[in-house]
């Protein structure tokens, strides 16, 4: 049997249970207190920017995370542009991204005014590769006081955003080395990867508690979801006040007096979302079990094809496995790809190259960047495999 039958036939025999459509990732309601919880709003009243949900959802979310401060906020895009203004970046200034990542991670920096600058990524995490960025920085980098300037187009580099790519950790512990001696912030980008970590000499840390700021994505597709939200994590008090502050209007507390010390905006989680973001944390390490138990039974399912391999955690980090993700190991594997996609969609099973990468987008292609060479080779590799934990029986 040709390969793309041969791997569509497993995934079938894997997950086919009826003649439902297979997709990418679906959200999880089952054996929930869902509906208990957004009763709960409804008949109270609370359904919008304040209620006692919000502040359980951000306990909830500390206690997994070990991060100090949590503000939930309206969704992972608002997320990382919030906690980019609060590093301090500004119109006409960069950001050092990776080219692979869904396009919210450069949107955030668009929607202050400032431009991303793209760093390869490596083969292993998928994530910034951190010898990449410290060779961009050895060129471009120009230090002036506490700041950093590229010397090319004389603009200000203000912050770096790794991102944990389908939920496999990035190299966070190196690139927070090569960013301390550059003296750059990190927003990390763990939209993905709620329930990933990272261990640095027998310490767990959680992605997206590492750099200065993190943030986490609630969108219906994620790993937990509260049908759009976000959060940011931070163990700065300061950074976590101001943080809270821009995201309520920048309102001053007052029991009837509307006064605003600056342009804030509307970033708040609903009532209503937290409490569905409860009802879906409280199962959170069931589905992390889940998630694993798929991922290693994608492994055995695929052990001997030869052209493929399954993407697994890199040493000392933990994946949440959000989604498994398939890499391609021929020479020439666009074509190989392109078929298994059509033989996928065609039994209805909806796999998902990934994205397009950002610096090929045309609002991004004419932004600066390093040599790109593993990103571009890594991008006609890869394809996600269906990874909703709902997907497989518990045993
Ligand atoms: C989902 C996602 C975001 C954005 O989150 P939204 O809640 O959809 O705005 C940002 N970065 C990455 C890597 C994502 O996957």
């Amino acid at each position: 049997m040709k390969i793309p039958a041969l791997i569509i036939e497993r995934i079938e025999n894997l997950l086919r249970r009826n003649s439902e459509d297979i997709y990418l990732h679906e959200p999880c309601f089952l054996e929930t207190n869902a509906l208990e919880y957004l009763k709960d709003c409804i008949d109270s009243g609370w359904v919008s920017s304040s209620g006692k949900w919000v502040s359980k959802f951000e306990n909830l979310i500390a206690k997994h995370t070990g991060s100090k401060n949590v503000i939930a906020v309206s969704n992972g895009t608002n997320a990382l542009r919030l906690s980019l203004f609060v590093l301090g970046v500004k119109p006409n200034e960069e950001v050092l991204i990776p080219p692979l990542s869904f396009v919210a991670t450069a949107n955030s920096v668009s929607h202050l005014g400032a431009y991303p600058h793209f760093v390869d990524i490596e083969s292993k995490s998928l994530g910034m590769c951190p010898f990449a960025l410290e060779t961009r920085l050895n060129q471009i980098g120009l230090k002036k006081g506490d700041n950093v300037f590229n010397k090319i187009t004389g603009k200000r580099i203000a912050a770096v955003i790794p991102v944990h790519i389908f939920g496999l950790p990035a190299d966070l512990l190196q690139i927070k080395k090569i960013c301390t001696e550059w003296n750059l912030p990190i927003v990390e980008d763990a939209a993905e990867a709620l329930g990933s970590k990272l261990s640095s000499s027998d310490q767990d840390l959680h992605c997206g508690s590492i750099g200065d700021l993190g943030i986490l994505s609630f969108n219906g597709n994620k790993i937990i979801t509260t049908g759009g939200g976000g959060a940011i994590l931070t163990n700065s008090d300061q950074f976590a006040k101001l943080a809270r502050h821009l995201s309520t209007t920048a309102k001053l507390a007052h029991q009837w007096e509307f006064i605003h010390d600056r342009v804030g905006w509307n970033d708040r989680l609903p009532n209503l979302n937290a409490a569905l973001g409860v009802s879906q944390i409280e199962k959170l390490n069931e589905r992390l079990r889940m998630k694993r138990l798929l991922h290693k039974k994608y492994i055995d399912i695929f052990n001997d094809i030869e052209e493929l391999e399954i993407m697994q955690e890199t040493k000392n980090s933990k994946s949440n496995y959000w989604l498994t993700t398939l890499r391609l190991s021929t020479e020439n594997p666009e074509k190989l790809k392109e078929q298994i996609l059509k033989t996928a969609y065609s039994s209805r099973i909806f796999l998902r190259p990934s994205w397009k990468l950002l610096s090929e987008l045309p609002m991004y292609s004419s932004c600066q960047s390093g040599d790109l060479k593993e990103a571009l080779n890594q991008s006609k590799r890869l394809i996600n495999l269906p990874s909703s934990p709902q997907l497989i029986s518990k045993n």
